[in-house]
Order: structure tokens, then sequence, then C-alpha cells
């Protein structure tokens, strides 16, 4: 015999964030416009996290465990929101779980999906899911084999989590072996004792982002972002040097091909495999001469996607995090988007993606308030309440707007009023959608 239970709804007043980019600072920003949030607190945040309402940073050791959950109790917090990926494939998420906290972040084996491009493909193969061929690979000599039996030259990949930087795309068989090298040489530590090759494929990428609840799903609004640190995305690949959403690339009818042949199939796959998966699912997807195919999975929000899609929702946006960590979604939640588009820049520090300084002062005049945030990437306060960069990406500066060349326009206009020594960004986000927008030669 089986009961329905009525569906209670629980108290929803306190949330925890744990991390301290951009990405956090804009879920923050996000969550605090409902009015039934009380407290959001950011650990360990940034300089910019407290200039949003409601919002507290505290410094909690996710570490120690045992104090994590004792401080948790003392701050009677009703939902985790985990933004990294560093904790979620180290156990955080199992471990608040346990201890009966509601959490919006896959446990450890969802995060396996991110932590293992080698798992991650090889998950894509059993369920069938579009994706580049790919081989497996545990030794130099191994890599050499398939390397010059192939006819063009393979995409590289570090097995682990690398910071974005274990991805190689290389020109030549030559730059394959030198990239297999580097990461079988220890660069990456353990993440580099296994190699993934790939077929290098071709089209343009784009960016989908679920909200599970172990079982059904919320779409967030479609996204593309600029890996490329230089204009005509040429230079080293980044974090993200800017985003935009929605990308017109995805219509309707793509959408609905991207849900059946990956969305659909990749959450009957984690079912499958009894992953209860409650956290965003981040698909990053090439749209190719034959389809759409995944590049990688994220357990994550992607960053700085992230920052230009929160402005984008309603209020119960929060709401929905809350049921998906109580596996409670009943398939026909829609959070409310906004009738507009938005763009994000990344203001970097000298030198980044490499070696960049710290602690420079940063100067804001007068921004556009219009629909414009800015959320801090990487800064920190001084002892005298200076804000000084603390990373190598700084600011996002995020614009909405009805079309894109009104949201750039806006957004550059703002980059004009911010200053720190050796700020670099991108002139040329959003190219593709920006109707005013002409090349610089
Ligand atoms: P990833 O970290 O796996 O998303 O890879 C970083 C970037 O490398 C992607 O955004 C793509 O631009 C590129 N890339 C990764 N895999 C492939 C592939 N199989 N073919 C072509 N480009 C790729």
């Amino acid at each position: 015999m089986s009961f329905n239970f009525p569906k209670i709804n629980k108290k929803l007043e306190n949330i925890l964030i744990i991390g301290s980019g951009g990405r956090e600072n804009s879920l923050a920003w996000a969550i605090q416009k409902n009015e039934i949030i009380k407290k959001i607190y950011l650990s360990p945040g940034n300089g910019g996290s407290e200039k949003f309402k409601k919002c507290k940073r505290i410094e909690l050791d996710i570490i120690d465990k045992k104090d994590l959950i004792n401080n948790l109790k003392i701050l009677d917090i009703d939902l985790v929101v985990i933004g990294p990926e560093i904790p979620l494939a180290a156990g955080l998420g199992d471990y608040l779980r346990k201890n009966d906290f509601d959490v919006f972040g896959p446990n450890q084996d969802g995060a396996r999906l991110e932590y293992s491009k080698s798992w991650a493909k090889e998950f894509m193969k059993k369920a069938n899911i579009p994706t580049s061929n790919f081989w497996k690979i545990d030794s130099f000599e191994e890599a050499q084999k398939v390397i010059n039996r192939s006819k063009d030259p393979l995409v590289v990949k570090a097995d682990g989590l690398a910071s974005g930087k274990g991805v190689f795309v290389p020109k030549s068989k030559d730059e394959c072996l030198q990239a297999t090298k580097t990461i079988f040489n220890g660069k990456f530590g353990e993440s580099g004792q296994v190699v993934v090759l790939e077929e290098k494929i071709q089209g343009p990428e784009v960016s989908i982002f679920a909200l599970c609840d172990g079982e059904k799903y919320v779409l967030l609004p479609t996204a593309q972002d600029h890996k490329r640190l230089n204009e005509n995305d040429e230079g080293p690949n980044t974090g993200g040097m800017g985003a935009y959403s929605p990308t017109p690339l995805v219509t309707t009818n793509l959408l609905r091909e991207i849900t059946k042949d990956i969305i659909k199939p990749t959450i009957d796959e984690l079912r499958r495999k009894n992953i209860d998966y409650r956290g965003v699912l981040y698909f990053g997807l090439m749209i190719t001469q034959s389809g759409p195919k995944v590049i990688e999975y994220n357990c994550r929000f992607g960053d700085p996607e992230c920052q230009t899609i929160m402005p984008l929702l309603d209020e119960s946006f929060v709401t929905i995090l809350q049921k998906c960590a109580m596996g409670n979604l009943t398939g026909n939640e829609k959070i409310g988007i906004a009738n507009k588009v938005s763009g994000c820049v990344i203001a970097t520090s000298k030198g980044y993606p490499h070696e960049y300084k710290t602690g420079l002062p940063i100067k804001i005049g007068n921004i556009d308030q219009t629909d414009c945030q800015i959320f801090d990437s990487g800064t920190f306060l001084s002892k005298s309440g200076e804000l000084l960069t603390g990373g190598g990406r700084v600011l996002s500066i995020v614009c909405q707007d009805k079309n894109f060349d009104m949201v750039f326009k806006k957004a550059y206009k703002n980059l004009k009023e911010i200053n720190f020594d050796g700020i670099y960004f991108r002139n040329d986000i959003g190219h593709q959608v920006r109707k005013n927008f002409t090349k610089r030669i």
C-alpha cells in the first residue's frame, strides 16, 4: 500500500552559499529578491559580497565538517547552495545531506560527470548521448599510438579537475604529443594520471543549464560564453571573458532536439546508475553539422554565464532551488523570465590567465544603475574598507535591455567608469548578436 503524503512547505529564510566568485555573488543577488528570504551567508565570499541586501560574509571551515554542522545549526540554515566544483567533488553535498541539511549541489557520485572526463565520456557512450569519439589513455606510449594513427590532430584533456586549464586543442600532431607529455609529466598532479584524447569537432558552442531534483528538471535561459582571452576569439583559454543570454542559436526546434537526445537521456542514465542528482547540471554543447554534441558536463553553474542569467530570473528562483534540494519538483514549475536579454563583460588583471598582481585599488565612478549589476569576481576589502583586486578575473559587468546592442552599449559605458592598474577586457563580447558591432582590424 502506498500513501500520498501532502507536500509540507518547509521554512526558507536563511541561505548559505559556498564559494567566493562572481557566480556566488550573482546567486546571492537573485536569491535576495525574494521577500521570504531573511539572510544570505556567503562563505567565504569576497570584497563585493556584502553590498547586496541581506548578504553577509562568513568564514566557515568546510574541511572541519563537525564544526561546519554546528555552525549551520547555530545560523539556522534552511538551504545550502554549493557553488564550485571542488567541494562537490570532495563530497560536501553527501556530508551535509547525511546531517539532514537541504543542499543544492550534487553528491560526489553526480559530480563525477565533471571531475572525471573519461567517466563522463563512458557515461555518454552507454546512454547513446551524442559526443565526439574518444580514447581513455593511461600512458604516453599508448597516446603516441593513437595520435599517430589518427588522420587529424586530436583534442587532449587531463581526466580530472584542472580549473579549465587541462584542455588542449592542438593544431598539429606534434602539439598533440607535447600536450599529452605535459599532462603525463604531472602539470595537473593527480588530475593528469589519465588522459582523454578526443576527435576534434566543430561548430558554435552553447551552454544549457537544468535545475534538477533527481528526477525532474527546470531549464534556465540558454547562454554563450567567450573562453578565449583576446578579441576575435584568439589567445589562451580562460575561465570566461564574457557571456550573453539567451542565445538565438538555440531555436525552439533545436531545444526540442537537445532535450530529446541529450538532456532526458542524461537524467535517465543518472537514475539508472542510482545517482540522485540534486543541483544544476550544465551541458556544454557544440552545434555541429550533424547536430548538437556534448563537449562537457559541469556539476555547477558556469561563470560568467551565471552572472548573465541571474538578472533575467524572477523571485521564484530560490524556491525552485529548495524544491530541487528536497527532490520535490512537480515538473510544472516555470521560473519567470524577463522579456529582456542580458550580457556580461569580465574585467581582468593584466597577465591573466597567467601570472598577475593583486591588491591594486579599484576605482568605480558614475555607474548607470538601470538594469545593470556589478558582481565582484575576485576582490577584497583592505582594513580601511578600500576595494582591491584579488584575482585574475576581477569584476563582472552585467546589463540587461531590449536588445544586445543596448546591453553592451551600457556595459561598455559602465566599464569606462571602472579603473584599476592593468585593467583588461575584451571589447567584442557578444559580437555574434550585436547588430551594430563592427570588427576592429
Ligand atoms: P572543456 O573544458 O572540455 O569544455 O573544453 C574547453 C574548450 O575546448 C571547449 O569549450 C571547446 O572550445 C574546446 N574543445 C573541447 N573538446 C573539444 C572537441 N572534442 N572538439 C573541439 N573543441 C573542443
